[in-house]
């Protein structure tokens, strides 16, 4: 799959981009991950890419035309890809594991990231839709640009070491997932549960579809209602 993200600040995804999974999955082929730098696409000598805001107020914003000019270099560049352009925005859907899993089969996303006082609103005419990772305010979209593409390309087949990896992860089927735990046996006075040592693998398997659902209901409360009834614990048990 192909990733391309639209930045003024290419420099920062070096560091995150070189490392460990998505270092890997770069390496192999699974992921092409390209960055673009938005000021290559202003017209001026300055490379400006930003301007005041109509009817004043704080800060600068990014213009409409620049942004366009480097989306259309990107779409034209993979012409026969089918893509999908995303706004990094504090105001757009927040994003969520599902998000994560339909971006991960699209063969070409494109996230643009906005930075300073923020874009103009004609932006969002350009693009498909508008991510937001939470409900705060970053300097720009770069740190949600490097979640999306993490979670995106964990996902993508044969990334991890096993593809089952991600089946019982948390968010999968609107659960968190089971308590995990390593050697020692016994850590102070806290010790791993029993059924973990008991070679059961049915047991061990029920267990942890329990504590899954314990999990969910007692830490996540706002996913609970997404539980399906037959699944709900009786309360008080694990
Ligand atoms: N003035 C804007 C507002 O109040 O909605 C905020 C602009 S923010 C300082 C600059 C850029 O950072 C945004 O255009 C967006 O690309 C990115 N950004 C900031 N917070 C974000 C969030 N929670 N999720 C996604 N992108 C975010």
């Amino acid at each position: 799959m192909h990733i391309s993200i639209l930045t003024l600040f290419p420099q920062m995804f070096l560091g995150p981009f070189e490392y460990s999974i998505v270092k890997r999955a770069q390496a192999t082929g699974v992921v092409d991950i390209r960055l673009i730098n938005i000021r290559d696409f202003s017209t001026d000598s300055h490379k400006t890419v930003d301007d005041h805001p109509y009817g004043g107020g704080a800060g600068m914003i990014l213009r409409v035309d620049v942004i366009d000019r480097a989306l259309q270099s990107v779409k034209r560049q993979k012409k026969d890809v089918k893509e999908k352009i995303v706004l990094l925005d504090p105001q757009g859907t927040p994003y969520a594991q599902s998000k994560a899993r339909e971006l991960s089969v699209t063969n070409h996303v494109i996230l643009i990231c906005g930075h300073y006082e923020g874009i103009d609103e004609r932006v969002r005419s350009l693009v498909d839709e508008t991510i937001s990772i939470g409900d705060f305010v970053l300097t720009g979209g770069e740190i949600p640009a490097m979640a999306i593409t993490d979670s995106i390309v964990r996902l993508l087949p044969g990334v991890l070491q096993k593809d089952t990896a991600t089946v019982d992860e948390s968010f999968t089927h609107d659960l968190l997932e089971y308590p995990q735990y390593t050697r020692p046996q016994q850590y102070l006075d806290m010790k791993v549960p029993a059924i973990l040592l008991s070679g059961d693998h049915k047991a061990i398997a029920d267990w942890r579809n329990r504590q899954q659902i314990a999990n969910t209901e007692d830490r996540r409360p706002d996913l609970k209602k997404k539980i399906p009834l037959q699944s709900k614990r009786v309360a008080g048990t694990r």
